[in-house]
């Protein structure tokens, strides 16, 4: 997930790319560029363990845990990733965290915790994904200037119709949306 307004378009999928890139090449110099937590930090469990009571009440069963841990995210403006290695874990950016609101401390965990608990990208219905490239953008730009339609994925109000936007959604999204954001994330999961 990368802050709001944020340009630019490393998505925790994409890590499968590079994972299988790394894999590929046959460079012994080259270190798997991920932080290999082994738990659930401390801080992360009260909204971990939120997320999973929501999950059963959604009739979701996890077979397996994604760790998750805190350290300063390189990737351009990401304040999160789910890494899907062969195991899942999840890393959130620490200057982000130490500096938001509980809210959006939520938000993102439970952006990240959708990527590596159910398989799910920057979709906001089934086979509708958000534009992230600038091409995808552009092409959405004109369509909606052009054409008239509506900007896919988001409500009249503005607010993404899904957690899983790519850039982390705002309080009062969050606030207005809530339960709605709170069942749609679960939708189509395929749990890990
Ligand atoms: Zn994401």
């Amino acid at each position: 997930m990368f802050k709001n307004s944020d340009k630019l378009f490393i998505t925790g999928w994409l890590f499968i790319l590079l994972g299988i890139f790394l894999a590929l090449v046959p460079s012994p110099g080259i270190v798997k560029d991920h932080p290999d937590f082994h738990s659930i930090d401390t801080k992360a469990k009260p909204i971990y363990y939120k997320y999973i009571a929501l999950a059963k009440r959604n009739h979701l069963v996890f077979h397996h845990t994604a760790t998750i841990g805190f350290q300063p995210l390189h990737y351009g403006n990401a304040i999160g990733v789910c890494y899907y290695f062969a195991n899942r874990e999840i890393q959130v950016d620490t200057g982000y965290w130490d500096n938001h609101s509980d809210t959006q401390k939520e938000i993102l965990l439970f952006h990240e915790l959708t990527h590596c608990y159910c398989g799910r990208e920057h979709d906001w219905a089934k086979d509708k994904k958000y534009a992230e490239t600038y091409t995808e953008k552009k092409i959405e730009f004109f369509k909606v200037i052009l054409l008239g339609t509506k900007k896919p994925g988001y409500w009249l109000d503005g607010c993404p119709m899904s957690i899983m936007h790519p850039s982390i959604i705002s309080d009062e999204c969050y606030e207005t949306h809530h339960i709605r954001y709170l069942k749609e994330m679960f939708e189509r999961c395929e749990a890990y």
